[in-house]
């Protein structure tokens, strides 16, 4: 491993600061996860690290006036999986992200990884980056030339990647509020518990007075370098209430949308479009009983 300093800075202001002094080899640790796994095998030799481990801004999550929920980006899995033992416990649908965060990985990567490394590593494979796109989540950033907001589906380049800035942290990911969605649901499909996902799929719905889907999003990861929109799938939703067929047929739509079959010429790709059939249409199915239920009981 190539050497480097270490730098633990106790502030956002001076985690900037380092990264500007530091110039284009620095890099942010949070909980070094995949970035110390990179660095082993040579892929990463940043020449200095800048830890946000004693960044206290950056972990944790809140509730704001309007009700959004902003989660601090150095805030780990197994903090938000707990997050009904707190005392901003996350409501309705919000619980789907404790739910996604709790049954990643194994609890050693759970206890360190966290969201915003997620995020910034930007593997589609991981969940939170199928999640906060699925979701319309906002990121916010920020650098030695200020602050920005950046919305998640532009956060992730189709190439790969991420739209970040040499020495920019993404510092908060924040989802709508409750009326955002009715009904969400992830899903996904890993050979073994601790594997990456082959595939995921999230369906997050609204239902409006009619008791109708009046907007839907789905979105499929872990088969392109960043995650897809399905948005012809997702147009099939919208003025209907989904039927068991339905939830089959909008899956093959959506297989067809992400990986039409003459794409799918390897057998792996096959099983993906495969299984993006069945996971989106799983992923509709229970969005929409959950939505349903929300509905039914407020
Ligand atoms: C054995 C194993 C199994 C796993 N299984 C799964 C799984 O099932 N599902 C899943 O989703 N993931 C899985 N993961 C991946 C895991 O989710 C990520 O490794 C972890 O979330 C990364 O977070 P981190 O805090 O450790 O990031 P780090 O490794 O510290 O950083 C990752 C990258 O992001 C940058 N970075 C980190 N934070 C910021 C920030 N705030 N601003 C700017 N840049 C930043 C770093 O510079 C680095 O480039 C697994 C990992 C392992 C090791």
């Amino acid at each position: 491993m190539k050497p480097f300093s270490f730098h633990s800075p106790r502030g956002l202001g001076e985690a900037v600061d380092l990264l500007e002094r530091h110039g284009p080899g620095a890099q942010v640790i949070a909980g070094g996860q995949t970035l110390l796994l990179a660095m082993k095998e040579r892929l990463a030799r940043p020449s200095a690290l800048v830890s946000l481990a004693e960044v206290a801004d950056l972990r944790g999550w809140r509730y704001t006036d309007s009700g959004a929920l902003e989660i601090g980006a150095a805030t780990t899995y197994a903090a938000l999986a707990e997050a009904e033992l707190t005392g901003v416990p996350l409501r309705g649908w919000h619980t789907e992200i404790a739910a996604v965060a709790g049954d990643l990985a194994d609890r050693p990567v759970r206890t360190m990884g966290t969201i915003g490394g997620a995020l910034c590593a930007a593997d589609p494979r991981f969940d939170m980056v199928t999640l906060v796109v699925a979701l319309d989540a906002e990121l916010d950033t920020v650098g030695a030339g200020g602050g920005r907001t950046i919305r998640a589906a532009e956060f992730f380049d189709p190439v790969g990647g991420t739209v970040l800035r040499p020495g920019e942290i993404l510092t908060t990911v924040r989802f709508r509020p409750q009326d955002g969605f009715s009904g969400v649901a992830f899903e996904k499909f890993r050979y073994r518990v601790f594997d990456a996902a082959l595939v995921s799929a999230v369906c997050a719905l609204r239902l409006g007075a009619d008791g109708a889907v009046a907007d839907a999003r789905v979105t499929v990861g872990a088969v392109h370098p960043a995650p897809v929109l399905a948005t012809t799938a997702a147009d099939r939703l919208v003025g209907g209430t989904p039927t068991a067929v339905d939830t089959v047929e909008i899956g093959l739509v959506a297989a067809d949308e992400v990986l039409p079959a003459e794409q799918a010429t390897t057998s792996v790709r096959r099983y993906q479009r495969e299984l993006i059939g069945v996971l989106v249409g799983r992923a509709i199915a229970r969005s929409h009983e959950r939505a349903h239920t929300t509905t039914a009981g407020s």
